[in-house]
């Protein structure tokens, strides 16, 4: 195999807001596989809201990216050689040597899928990472009954649209927010029982008017303000899902939280985080259940897809800018 891949490093590290000159864009050979390696073409890869606190220098439940290093995350693409015998040449795969056009892998963590259920973006957002997410945060932690009033904040991103769609699939009334006119009328068409833009509208009015009655759950995307208005309009005994903060990303000082926390002891509201990662082991019933779903139209989903590794950081700070409907994806090659 001869060539070179051209891949995204991180350069420099953030001060709030990050800056396109903190990414380049550099060239690699394009090596053969040795012996327990394969060689992947990436078609798409991923670009995420947790790839925001990895650029900073803390540790946290992940290392820090390396400066000089590329990026990595979710990538899907297909196998050009292997000298691993749990793959074959032509095979697609997930992996998370993302953000670059060709990846050399051991292995470790690279799944195949299957190409012929649905277009292979997918498994990055609906049939993926994110799709599982709304999965197990909302099935697990907020447990949904019957006639319960969920809220989803980030509700037409990748992880809220499948969490407010699988809430609507439990039964339940739904809520979602997301900042603009566009997204709202995309939640509407969804199925969600009430939708606004929290750009124009103060969330706490907006639940007012929409859950008179209070809300049973809140899947928690955004943080901030969001989560504070939420943990107000929760009914006694209502569970928040704790799945992300996103506008907090890019704080420099730390704000102080929510001011009404003291809602928590006196509701009795059970708040929980996770991380989707320590949960895998159930992926492949997610996976059932979601493909199930999307094929009989309950599950839908959209993409926002920018073309060429050079504009891989133009996606990621349009992702952080909220520019994406759907999940965010850079395609890199072919996906056929
Ligand atoms: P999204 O597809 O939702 O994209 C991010 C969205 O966040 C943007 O489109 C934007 O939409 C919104 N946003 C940006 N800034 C703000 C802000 N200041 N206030 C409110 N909304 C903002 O991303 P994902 O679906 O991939 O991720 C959603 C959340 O889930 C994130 O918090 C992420 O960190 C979390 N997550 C957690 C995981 C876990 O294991 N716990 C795993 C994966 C994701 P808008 O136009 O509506 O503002």
């Amino acid at each position: 195999m001869e060539g070179v891949s051209r891949e995204i490093r991180l350069v420099a590290r953030p001060q709030g807001f990050p800056a396109a000159e903190l990414f380049e864009l550099a060239e690699t050979p394009i090596s053969e596989p040795r012996d327990g390696q394969l060689l992947v073409r990436n078609a798409y890869f991923s670009v995420d809201p947790y790839m925001r606190p990895r650029m900073n220098d803390v540790r946290s439940y992940v290392a820090p990216f390396t400066l000089g290093e590329a990026m990595t995350g979710g990538a899907v693409g297909r196998v050009a050689a292997s000298r691993n015998p749990r793959f074959q040449e032509g095979d697609w795969v997930v992996h998370s040597a993302g953000w670059r056009e060709w990846a050399l892998s051991d292995g470790h963590g690279v799944r195949t899928v299957d190409a012929s259920v649905a277009p292979v973006s997918a498994f990055l957002g609906v049939l993926g990472m994110p799709g599982f997410t709304a999965y197990h945060g909302l099935f697990e932690l907020g447990r949904p009954q019957e006639g319960e009033t969920v809220f989803v904040s980030g509700a037409a991103g990748a992880v809220g649209s499948a969490a407010g769609q699988m809430a609507k699939i439990a039964g339940c009334r739904v809520l979602g927010c997301a900042g603009s006119a566009e997204k709202v009328a995309w939640l509407r068409e969804l199925g969600f029982d009430y939708a606004f833009d929290y750009r124009e509208q103060q969330v706490r009015k907006a639940l007012a008017e929409g859950a008179p009655d209070g809300l049973d759950i809140y899947f928690d995307n955004v943080g901030g303000d969001s989560l504070e208005a939420a943990i107000g309009a929760l009914r006694t005994r209502g569970r928040i899902v704790a799945c992300g903060s996103i506008s907090r990303y890019n704080e420099v000082e730390a704000s102080t939280g929510p001011r009404n926390m003291f809602m928590v002891v006196t509701k009795r509201l059970r708040m929980e985080g996770y991380i989707i990662s320590d949960h895998y082991d159930r992926f492949p019933e997610f996976l059932a259940r979601a493909l199930e779903w999307v094929r009989d139209g309950r599950l839908r989903y959209r993409e926002t897809v920018i073309e060429g590794i050079e504009n891989a950081p133009r996606a990621f700070l349009g992702l952080l800018r909220g520019e994406n409907i759907g999940k965010m994806l850079v395609k890199v090659g072919p996906a056929d």
